[in-house]
């Protein structure tokens, strides 16, 4: 839904919004039956059958497949909400061409910050890398090309402690945080890579998770429980593309198929 376009989604090759695709699926789906009801689901109760709690009342279920996904971890600053795609940016492969001949800031130092900033270093004029330690955590193959890679530069030990811009963002404001000296960096983006988690809460007392919090699964896309069933970003595992997520629903509604059926 957050996506503003989707590139790689098979059947379009111009590529489709994700609100469009969305809709899309939703039209086709209820062409077939479908019945939706769009509220939160407060808990699971176990027992043949669940019983899933919601604020429209309780819906009483013989299979369940979880696709609640993940969200991105954000860093809790001042200006960070306020910025929100006018400067702040969760997705680099998503939002980067907006920052073409920029200067943009990468924060953290795992994987997805690394693939971030070289990515973005194709077409930004400078990528800084703003990292809270004194070392990365990203591979040493992705940490050797950022380091030689003229257009980025790491700022080590550093955190954002705001993010700086009325209508939109104007700059950073960091702090080092072995020294507590303050400092300004100009730049026109942030892209916060910090890490994703699951939307799996709700289903902790009932399915197995594994230490990050994703729904273990099988290759069926069975979870811990019987006529449980995981799909998309929530999974342990997960891709974390539509188009797998889809194969996962896919895989997940046969098996809950196949699970009521017997
Ligand atoms: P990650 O490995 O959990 O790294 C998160 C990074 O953000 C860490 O460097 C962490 O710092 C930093 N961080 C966390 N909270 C922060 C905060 N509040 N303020 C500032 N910094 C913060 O997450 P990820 O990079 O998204 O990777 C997730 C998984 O996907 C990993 O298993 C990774 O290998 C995989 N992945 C692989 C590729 C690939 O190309 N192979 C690409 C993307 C992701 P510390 O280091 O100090 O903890």
């Amino acid at each position: 839904m957050n996506a503003q376009l989707v590139e790689n989604y098979p059947g379009f090759p111009e590529g489709i919004s994700g609100t469009e695709l969305g809709e899309f699926m939703r039209r086709q789906a209820t062409k077939y039956g479908l019945e939706t009801l769009n509220t939160g689901v407060s808990g699971v109760r176990a027992g043949d059958p669940y019983e899933v709690s919601t604020s429209e009342g309780n819906i009483q279920a013989k299979s369940i497949i979880i696709a609640a996904g993940s969200e991105y971890r954000k860093l809790d600053v001042d200006g960070e909400e306020r910025l929100a795609g006018r400067g702040v940016s969760y997705c680099a492969t998503c939002d980067g061409f907006f920052f073409r001949d920029r200067e943009v800031a990468v924060v953290g130092g795992g994987d997805t910050a690394i693939t971030d900033a070289l990515e973005l270093a194709q077409h930004c004029r400078k990528v800084y890398i703003i990292h809270r330690r004194d070392q990365l955590r990203a591979t040493k193959a992705l940490q050797e090309k950022a380091f030689s890679h003229p257009k980025i530069e790491v700022v080590w030990d550093s955190v954002v402690d705001e993010i700086v811009g009325d209508k939109m963002l104007e700059g950073l404001r960091l702090r080092n945080v072995k020294t507590g000296q303050s400092s300004d960096l100009e730049v026109d983006g942030i892209f916060v890579a910090v890490g994703i988690k699951p939307n799996s809460q709700t289903f902790s007392q009932l399915v197995t998770l594994d230490e990050a919090g994703f729904i273990v699964t099988d290759e069926m896309m069975r979870t811990s429980a019987p006529g449980i069933f995981a799909a998309g970003d929530v999974r342990h595992n997960s891709f974390r593309q539509v188009i797998t997520a889809a194969g996962d629903g896919a895989a997940a509604a046969m098996s809950a198929f196949k699970y009521v059926k017997e």
